[in-house]
C-alpha cells in the first residue's frame, strides 16, 4: 500500500494525531521493493543477497582422490596386514596432486599417493603413510588392512550435479564464496548495496574541517549517518550541507537523485519558520509528513522524487540516529532484499528507574552488562536528544512501549542491540 495520499486506501489520522512507529515503518517498507539484481564476481558478492538459487552443474569432487598421503592399494592385497604382521608390496609408481598420468595398481603392488591426487586405476583404498614402513628396496610394508574406499574422497561426496546449494534470498558468506568457486561459478546475480546520498540541512552547520564561527556548529549528522549507512550495508555518499533555503534545497535534492537509490536529509522537518524539507520534497515529488509517536524523533518525512525514496529526519543528532535505526536502516535492508531487517534484541533488567512520556514509544540509551547469566541495562543519565555522548556510551536502545510511563529497578525491557550484523 502506498504511503501517499490519494494512492490506494486513504488513511485517516486525526489532525495533530500521532502515527505509531510500527505503522510508519510498515508504510515505508510497503513502498520499497528490493533493488534490481546485478551480476557480480563472487569475490565482490560478500554480504549481498542472492537473487537466484544456485545449483551445481558439476560433482565435487569431480574425480575420486586421496584424503591422505599414503599408498593406493587393492583391498585383497592388504587383507591379512596387521601392526606386527605387515604385507609387503612393490611400489609401482607415485601420483602427486594435479597428476594426469596415473600408474595403475596391479596385484601385489601399491602406488605412493599424495592428498588430493587422483586415485589411480585399480586402486580401491588408501593406506595412510603412518600405517606403513619402508620395506626392501622399491617395496613398502603395509601394517593395516583396508576396506574399499578407505581414505578415498568419492565423486560427488560434497556436491552432486543438479543439487541446489543456495536458495534465492540467501546472504553470501565467506564459505559460500569458497563453494561457488569450487563449482566454477565465477559470477552471481545479487541485489546491490544501495547507494545512499546524505544531505545535512541547516544554516548553522559548517563542515567538520572548518572552525565554526559564533553561533554555528559542525555537521555531526552527515558523517554519523554515513557510518550508519555503511553499517547497514549501504554505500554512503555525502552531498554535504545545504542552507535552510528552498531554492538551495531544491537544487541539492534534484542534483543528487541521479546516483541515489535512497536519499536522507537531516534537519528542517519540524514546525520552525525555516523547516522547508517537507515542502521541497513535495514540490519535486510525493511526500508524507507525520508526527510519529516516538521519543526521540517525532517529526518524520518520507517521500519519493521520481523513483528515489527520500527520508527527512529530525536534526538533533540523537533523534537522527534513532530515526535512522527505526525507519532508514530497515529500508536499506529491504532494498538489499535482506530478511534480517530488524536489530537483534535481548531482554534485560533495568538497573535504574526510568520514566517515559505517555502515548509515545520511548527509546532509552542503555549500557548492557551480563551478570549471573542475565542481561542488565543501565540507562544513561542524560537522555537529551542533543547529547551525543550518551549514545556513544550506549550499546543498546531500550524499547519502552507507548502506554508505559515509568519502570522500576529490576523491570524487564526489550533492548535493540547496536551491534554490527
Ligand atoms: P532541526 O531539526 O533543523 O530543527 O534541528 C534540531 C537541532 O539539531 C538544532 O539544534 C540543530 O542545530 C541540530 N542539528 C541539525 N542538523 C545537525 C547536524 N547535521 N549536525 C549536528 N546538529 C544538527
Ligand atoms: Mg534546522
Amino acid at each position: 500500500m502506498s504511503p501517499f495520499a490519494g494512492e490506494g486506501r486513504a488513511e485517516v489520522t486525526d489532525p495533530g494525531g500521532l502515527i505509531s512507529v510500527d505503522r510508519w515503518r510498515e508504510l515505508i517498507l510497503g513502498d520499497l521493493p528490493a533493488l534490481d539484481a546485478i551480476e557480480l564476481r563472487i569475490q565482490d558478492a560478500l554480504g549481498l543477497v542472492l537473487a537466484e538459487p544456485v545449483e551445481s552443474d558439476e560433482a565435487v569432487p569431480s574425480f575420486a582422490n586421496s584424503a591422505m598421503d599414503g599408498y593406493a592399494v587393492r583391498v585383497d592385497d592388504v587383507a591379512g596386514a596387521g601392526v606386527d604382521d605387515p604385507v609387503e608390496l612393490r611400489i609401482a609408481g607415485e601420483v602427486r596432486a594435479g597428476a594426469s598420468e596415473l600408474t595403475a595398481v596391479g596385484p601385489g603392488s601399491a602406488v605412493a599417493i599424495m592428498t588430493g591426487a587422483p586415485l589411480p586405476p585399480g586402486a580401491e583404498a588408501v593406506v595412510p603413510v603412518e600405517s606403513t614402513s619402508a620395506g626392501a628396496s622399491g617395496r613398502i610394508r603395509i601394517h593395516r588392512a583396508a576396506r574399499k574406499g578407505d581414505h578415498v574422497r568419492g565423486v560427488g561426496e560434497d556436491v552432486s550435479p543438479g543439487q541446489q546449494l543456495l536458495p534465492a534470498g540467501h546472504r553470501i558468506r565467506p564459505a559460500d564464496v569458497g563453494l561457488l568457486a569450487a563449482i566454477g561459478r565465477s559470477r552471481v546475480h545479487v541485489r546491490p548495496a544501495p547507494r545512499v546520498v546524505i544531505l545535512s540541512t541547516g544554516d548553522e552547520l559548517v563542515p567538520l574541517e572548518q572552525r565554526p564561527e559564533p553561533g554555528r556548529i559542525r555537521d555531526a549528522n552527515g558523517p554519523m549517518l554515513g557510518a550508519l549507512v555503511r553499517q547497514a550495508g549501504g554505500l554512503p555518499y555525502s552531498a554535504g550541507i545545504v542552507r535552510d533555503d528552498r531554492k538551495a534545497m531544491m537544487y541539492a535534492f534534484d542534483s543528487n537523485l541521479g546516483h541515489a537509490d535512497l536519499l536522507i536529509a537531516t534537519g528542517g522537518v519540524s514546525a520552525g519558520a525555516y523547516d522547508h524539507v517537507q515542502e521541497v520534497i513535495g514540490k519535486l515529488g510525493k511526500v508524507r509528513a507525520e508526527k510519529v509517536a516516538v521519543k526521540p524523533g517525532m517529526p518524520q518525512v518520507y517521500g519519493r522524487i521520481g523513483t528515489t525514496p527520500v527520508f527527512g529526519l529530525p536534526g538533533n543528532p540523537v533523534s537522527s540516529f534513532v530515526s535512522f535505526e527505526l525507519f532508514v536502516r530497515p529500508a536499506i535492508r529491504a532494498l538489499q532484499g535482506r530478511a534480517d531487517v530488524a536489530r537483534p534484541q535481548v531482554t534485560a533488567r533495568l538497573t535504574r528507574a526510568v520514566s517515559a512520556p505517555a502515548h509515545k514509544r520511548t527509546f532509552v540509551r542503555v549500557r548492557l552488562k551480563r551478570e549471573a547469566g542475565r542481561w542488565t541495562a543501565e540507562p544513561g543519565s542524560s537522555q537529551g536528544s542533543h547529547v551525543l555522548t550518551s549514545l556513544v556510551r550506549a550499546d543498546g536502545l531500550a524499547d519502552i512501549p507507548e502506554e508505559v510511563t515509568s519502570l522500576a529497578v529490576g523491570d524487564e525491557v526489550t533492548v535493540h542491540l547496536l551491534v554490527d550484523t
